[in-house]
């Protein structure tokens, strides 16, 4: 696997098109499996975010099962997963550290405010 972290998203973003020919104009970070099965992950320092690296540690790990089965993809609904992924590290640090956190996708916010117990042991 090869990480790379640019200052920003604007050098994010100039290099993910010139290395891999994707335009990413929203993202904040980017993960492409090569033929030779190297993930390449782009990120952001400016917008380094945990749910970012959650986000594409799940592609990492998809792209890699795929790989492992002779696929190019596992379905066709990996960037569904990658955002659960992302939103449940996020969601999940939030929750634990008392911050606010109103913005939230495809019902994880829902699970977490049932059923988030925060237990020390
Ligand atoms: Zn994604």
């Amino acid at each position: 696997m090869a990480v790379r972290i640019y200052e920003d998203a604007r050098a994010m973003r100039r290099a993910i098109r010139r290395e891999t020919g994707y335009e990413n104009p929203k993202g904040g970070a980017f993960t492409i499996t090569d033929g030779e099965g190297v993930a390449h992950v782009f990120f952001a320092a400016s917008m380094l975010l945990l749910d970012f690296v959650a986000h594409e540690a799940s592609h990492v790990a998809m792209d890699a099962v795929a790989r492992k089965f002779g696929k190019r993809s596992l379905f066709d609904r990996q960037e569904e997963v990658a955002t659960i992924s992302g939103e449940f590290v996020r969601l999940f640090w939030n929750k634990y550290l008392g911050l606010d956190d109103d913005f939230h996708v495809l019902g994880t916010a829902r699970l977490f405010e049932q059923n988030f117990t925060k237990e020390l042991v």
